[in-house]
C-alpha cells in the first residue's frame, strides 16, 4: 500500500475509522479518520496502540495439519472430507460452526451460507452469543425485529443519558468521550450510572445507583410505575403499543427492595428520568450477560414504549455492542436462530425464499445449537466435527474447563485464526492460518447501524487467506463448486445486499438493497452508511412513527416480574464474584497483549475485594488469592478497593493459559443461561476466596519470553522483553538454578546476586557482559519495586542500575501506568496535582500530556484529582 487507506478499528462496537497511511521512506501510521461518523478522528487506548499489533510475532503463517505446516489444498481437502464423511455418518446435526463477532460481514455470510444452506444444519453460533444475544432477544420480543433504534448522537443530544451495566469508559470508549464532551459542553446534561460496581464511567455520573445485583427488572418496573403516577405516560405513543396494562399490573406487584437502593436514590433516579424528556438508557453487558438478561432488556424497553422515548433526537433505549461486528453478525444470521436479513428460520416462506435464492439443497427448520448448547453437544460426542473461526471457547465460555475438555475429546476439530497460541488452537486437528487486520477486506456494522469498511493495508503475509476464501474453499471441495466460486468480498455483499431486497419485500427492516449494485470499485471506495440502503431511504431512526416488525405491526411490553437469582452466596461460597473487562485489553488478548503499553495499565489478573472482605479474610493489598467456584479455581492478584460492595468481588475475563497460570475465570463460572436468548450470566458467580499460602513473591524481567512453573504467574510483555509476576508456595532452594529454568538461560551466563536478610530480599540478575538477560526480585511480601521505571529501564540499563529495584534519588518512580499513550504514572499525576495545584482532567494535560490524546484514562485522572483534592470532588 502506498498513500492512505480508510479502515475500521478491529476491537469493540464503537467501530471507529482509521487512516493507515504510508509516508515516501514506507513508514506507516494509524490515526483517528476525522471522516468517520463514529469517532471524527478520536481513537482510545486501544485503537492508538493498533500499530503495536500488527507484526509477524506470533502469527501463524501455513496451514497446520496435527501440528505440522502443510499447503492449503491437503489442509482444505482434509477438512471437507472429514466434514462430508461425518454428515453421511451421522447426519448434518453432527457438525457444528463456532464463529466470532471478529468476522467481516462477507466472512459471516459464507459460513451461514455453507452452514445452513448447503450442509443443512442450523449448527452455526457466534461468541456474540456471550455478548449480545439477550438484547437481540429482548429487541425481537419488543419490537418484532432485532434492531437498535437510534444513533450515537443521541447520547449527545440527550438531556439525562443512563448507562446499566455498562462500564463504557473502558468498554466503549470513544462513544464515551463523545459523552463525556457533550455533557461538558452542556452542563446541565444528566448522567446516571447503575452497576453493582463503582467504575470508571461512574466518574462522569450526578448519581451512581450500586443496586443489588440482578434486580434490573425490580428497578425499570419502579420507574414504570413512577411514570404512570405522574402522568408521563405518552397516551398517544401507546396507540401504536400492546401490553401496557400486564406490564403495569406486573410492575406494581414487584417489589422496588430488590433493588437494595436507598429509597432516596431511588427516588432521586426515577423522578429524573420521569421528568426528562430526552433520555437515552445505554445498556450492554451487565444486562445481557446475565440468566434473566432479555427480561432486563425487555423492562427497560417497556419504560421508553410507555414514555414514548424512542427513536427521537435524544430518546431512546440503545443497546451498545461488546465486538467490532456484532451487530453485523447479528444482521447476516451468524445466531443459530436466524436467518440472513432478519429473516427467521421457523418462517416457511423466509426459509423458502433464503433456499431459492441460493439454490441451496436444504434449509433448517428448527434453530441450531446456541454456544453453550453446542459445547455440551460436543461433550456428549453429538458434534463429531466443529470449525472454530476466530475465537477462544477454551477460555472465553462459561465452564471452560469443560468446554477445554470437550473440545480436546471432539473426534475432529478445525480451527482458523491468526496465531496458533490459543488455548484453543493448540487443541485443534488443523490450524488454518486467516488473516489479521490489516490484510483482509470487507465490511463491518457497529453499534449504531453504520456499515463501515475494513480495507486492507498489509501484505498478506506468508500462506494466510481471508476467511471468506478458505470458507468458501471448503464449500467447493464438498461439491458446491458453483454456490462458492466468489472472486472476492465486493461479490459476496452484492449478493448479501440482493437478498436483503427480498427481506425487504417481506416488510423486513433490514434491507441494504441499495448497495446490491456497486461495482468493485464503488465497494472498494463505499463511505460508512447506516442502514436501511434502499431505493426509499437511508439510514435514520426507527419506531418513533409507532411503526414495528411485529406480526401486528405494533410494540410490545411485556409483563416482567424481577425473578430470584440463580446464584445465592451460601455458607460454602458466600460471595458473589462479577466478571468483566479492563481497559487495555481485548477478549483473551490475542492481539492486545503484543502491545507493551497496553500491557502496562493492568499486567495481571486480579481480584477486586472489599475491604471489610479482605480483613475478614485475611487478604493482604497485592497479596495471591486463590478463589474458588463449585466448578473451578484461579489464582488472582489482590485488590482492595471500595468500587466493590461487601459481599461482592471482581475479576476480569482477559487472562489465560498462555499469559497466566490460574487466570481463567470463566472456569469458575457454570454454564447457567437465559431461557429466552441462551446467552449465559457472566456477572453472578458464588466463591469463595482465601489467601494462597506463599512463601515468596518474585517480579521478573527477562530478554527471552519466561516459562515459569510456578504456583502463581502471569507474563507480558514490555519493551525490549517480558515481565512476569511469581509466586512460590515451596521458596526454591537454589534462586538461581530457578531462575535459568524459568528463563531457558545458559549455564554461561553469569549471575550477580543481592541479599538483604533483615528484609528477606533476594535478587539475582543473569548477565552476558554488559546485556543483562533476567533479572529477578524476591521477597516475603508482594515485592515492592519501581515496576514501571523498572519495566522502562530494562533494556539498556546496567546491572547496577537494575540491582536497586528503583531509580535513584535524582530519578522519581514514575508509579504505575495510567496514560499509556504516553506513559504517564500515578506518582507523577499525584506529585503534579500536588505541587503546581492543578484541578482538572485538562490541567493535568497541559502540564504532562496525560489524558491528551485516546482520553481513555481521564476518568482515571479525574479519580486522581478527587482523591487527592478531596474538598473539590465534594463542591
Ligand atoms: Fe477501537 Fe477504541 Fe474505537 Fe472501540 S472505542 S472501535 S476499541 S478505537
Amino acid at each position: 500500500m502506498t498513500g492512505e487507506r480508510r479502515t475500521t478499528c478491529p476491537y469493540c462496537g464503537v467501530g471507529c475509522g482509521v487512516v493507515a497511511a504510508r509516508d515516501v521512506a514506507g513508514a506507516l501510521t494509524l490515526r483517528g479518520d476525522r471522516a468517520h461518523p463514529a469517532n471524527a478522528g478520536r481513537l482510545c487506548s486501544k485503537g492508538s496502540a493498533l500499530g503495536e499489533t500488527i507484526d509477524l510475532d506470533d502469527r501463524l503463517l501455513a496451514p497446520t495439519v496435527g501440528g505440522t505446516a502443510t499447503d492449503w489444498d491437503t489442509a482444505l481437502d482434509l477438512v471437507a472430507r472429514k466434514l462430508r464423511d461425518t454428515i453421511a455418518a451421522h447426519g448434518p446435526d453432527s457438525v457444528g460452526f463456532y464463529v466470532s463477532g471478529q468476522l467481516l460481514t462477507e466472512d459471516y455470510y459464507v459460513a451461514n451460507k455453507l452452514m445452513k444452506g448447503f450442509i443443512g444444519s442450523a449448527n452455526i453460533d457466534t461468541n456474540s452469543r456471550l455478548c449480545m444475544a439477550s438484547s437481540v432477544a429482548g429487541h425481537r420480543r419488543a419490537f418484532g425485529t432485532d434492531t437498535v433504534p437510534g444513533s450515537y448522537e443521541d447520547l449527545e443530544l440527550a438531556d439525562l443519558v443512563v448507562l446499566v451495566g455498562s462500564n463504557l469508559a473502558w468498554c466503549h470508549p470513544v462513544l464515551f468521550q463523545r459523552l463525556a464532551a457533550a455533557r461538558a459542553a452542556r452542563p446541565e446534561m444528566r448522567v446516571v450510572t447503575i452497576d453493582p460496581r463503582r467504575t470508571a464511567t461512574s466518574e462522569l455520573a450526578d448519581l451512581h445507583l450500586a443496586l443489588r445485583p440482578g434486580s434490573d427488572v425490580a428497578l425499570f418496573n419502579a420507574l414504570l410505575v413512577r411514570l404512570y403516577e405522574q402522568g408521563a405516560i405518552d397516551k398517544g405513543y401507546l396507540a401504536h403499543v400492546d401490553g401496557f396494562d400486564e406490564a403495569l399490573r406486573a410492575a406494581y406487584a414487584d417489589d422496588p427492595d430488590a433493588t437494595g437502593l436507598d429509597p432516596a436514590d431511588l427516588h432521586d433516579f426515577v423522578d429524573l428520568w420521569t421528568r426528562t424528556e430526552r433520555v437515552v438508557t445505554v445498556y450492554s453487558q451487565g444486562v445481557n450477560q446475565s440468566a434473566t438478561g432479555t427480561d432486563k432488556v425487555n423492562a427497560i424497553l417497556n419504560c421508553h414504549l410507555a414514555s414514548g422515548r424512542i427513536g427521537k433526537p435524544g430518546a431512546g433505549p440503545f443497546s451498545v455492542t461488546g465486538q467490532p461486528n456484532a451487530m453485523g453478525g447479528r444482521e447476516v444470521g451468524g445466531l443459530a436462530n436466524m436467518l440472513a436479513c432478519h429473516m427467521e428460520l421457523e418462517n416457511a416462506a423466509h426459509r423458502s425464499a433464503v433456499r431459492e435464492f441460493w439454490d441451496a439443497p436444504a434449509a433448517p427448520s428448527v434453530p441450531g445449537k446456541k454456544a453453550v448448547e453446542m459445547f455440551e453437544a460436543v461433550g456428549r460426542g453429538e458434534i463429531r466435527a466443529l470449525w472454530i473461526i476466530h475465537t477462544n471457547p477454551a477460555v472465553s465460555m462459561p465452564d471452560a474447563d469443560r468446554v477445554r475438555d470437550a473440545i480436546a475429546g471432539c473426534e475432529f476439530v478445525v480451527v482458523s485464526d491468526i496465531t496458533a497460541r490459543t488455548d484453543t488452537a493448540r487443541l485443534a486437528h488443523v490450524v488454518l492460518p486467516a488473516a489479521a487486520w490489516g490484510e483482509k477486506d470487507g465490511t463491518v456494522t457497529n453499534s449504531e447501524r453504520v456499515i463501515s469498511r475494513q480495507r486492507t493495508f498489509l501484505k498478506v503475509p506468508g500462506k494466510v487467506r481471508p476467511d471468506w476464501e478458505i470458507i468458501a474453499g471448503v464449500g467447493r471441495r464438498m461439491g458446491w463448486t458453483a454456490a462458492f466460486d466468489y472472486a472476492g468480498p465486493a461479490e459476496i455483499f452484492r449478493e448479501y445486499a440482493t437478498l436483503s431486497g427480498i427481506a425487504g419485500r417481506f416488510g423486513l427492516d433490514f434491507d441494504i438493497s441499495g448497495l446490491a449494485g456497486l461495482s468493485d470499485a464503488e465497494y472498494d471506495a463505499l463511505a460508512p452508511v447506516q442502514w436501511p440502503v434502499t431505493t426509499a431511504r437511508t439510514g435514520g431512526r426507527f419506531f418513533g412513527d409507532g411503526r414495528f416488525f411485529t406480526a401486528t405491526g405494533r410494540g410490545r411490553m411485556l409483563p416482567l416480574r424481577a425473578a430470584a437469582p440463580k446464584a445465592v452466596p451460601d455458607a460454602a461460597y458466600p460471595l458473589l464474584m462479577n466478571t468483566g473487562r479492563v481497559r487495555d485489553h481485548w477478549h483473551t488478548m490475542t492481539r492486545t497483549a503484543k502491545s507493551p503499553r497496553l500491557s502496562a495499565h493492568l499486567a495481571e489478573p486480579y481480584l477486586e475485594v472489599n475491604p471489610a472482605d479482605a480483613e475478614r479474610l485475611g487478604l493482604a493489598p497485592a497479596a495471591i488469592a486463590e478463589v474458588e467456584s463449585a466448578i473451578g479455581r484461579a489464582l488472582l492478584r489482590v485488590r482492595i478497593t471500595t468500587a466493590v460492595a461487601p459481599g461482592q468481588v471482581f475479576a476480569p475475563m482477559h487472562w489465560t493459559a498462555e499469559t497466566a497460570s490460574a487466570g481463567r475465570i470463566d472456569a469458575l463460572v457454570a454454564a447457567v443461561t437465559d431461557p429466552v436468548s441462551g446467552q449465559p450470566e457472566s456477572k453472578a458467580t458464588a466463591v469463595r476466596v482465601s489467601p494462597l499460602a506463599v512463601t515468596r513473591y518474585g517480579f521478573l524481567l527477562s530478554r527471552d519470553e519466561p516459562r515459569p512453573g510456578t504456583a502463581y504467574w502471569a507474563r507480558a510483555r514490555i519493551r525490549g522483553g517480558w515481565q512476569a509476576e511469581l509466586a512460590w508456595t515451596e521458596t526454591p532452594a537454589d534462586l538461581e538454578a530457578e531462575l535459568r529454568a524459568i528463563c531457558g538461560l545458559p549455564e554461561g551466563a553469569g549471575a550477580i546476586e543481592l541479599r538483604d536478610a533483615g528484609r528477606g530480599l533476594h535478587r539475582v540478575l543473569m548477565v552476558d557482559g554488559d546485556e543483562v538477560l533476567a533479572a529477578l526480585f524476591t521477597a516475603p511480601e508482594p515485592v515492592a519495586l519501581a515496576r514501571s521505571w523498572l519495566r522502562s529501564a530494562y533494556a539498556g540499563s546496567t546491572a547496577a542500575g537494575l540491582m536497586a529495584g528503583r531509580p535513584g534519588a535524582d530519578r522519581p518512580d514514575p508509579g504505575a501506568t495510567v496514560c499509556a499513550c504516553f506513559d504517564v504514572g500515578v506518582n507523577t499525576i499525584r506529585a503534579a496535582i500536588l505541587d503546581r495545584n492543578l484541578a482538572s482532567v485538562a490541567e493535568i494535560g497541559a502540564a504532562l500530556q496525560a489524558g491528551t490524546n485516546c482520553g481513555s484514562c481521564r476518568p482515571e485522572l479525574q479519580a486522581l484529582l478527587d482523591a487527592t483534592h478531596p474538598s473539590l470532588a465534594a463542591e
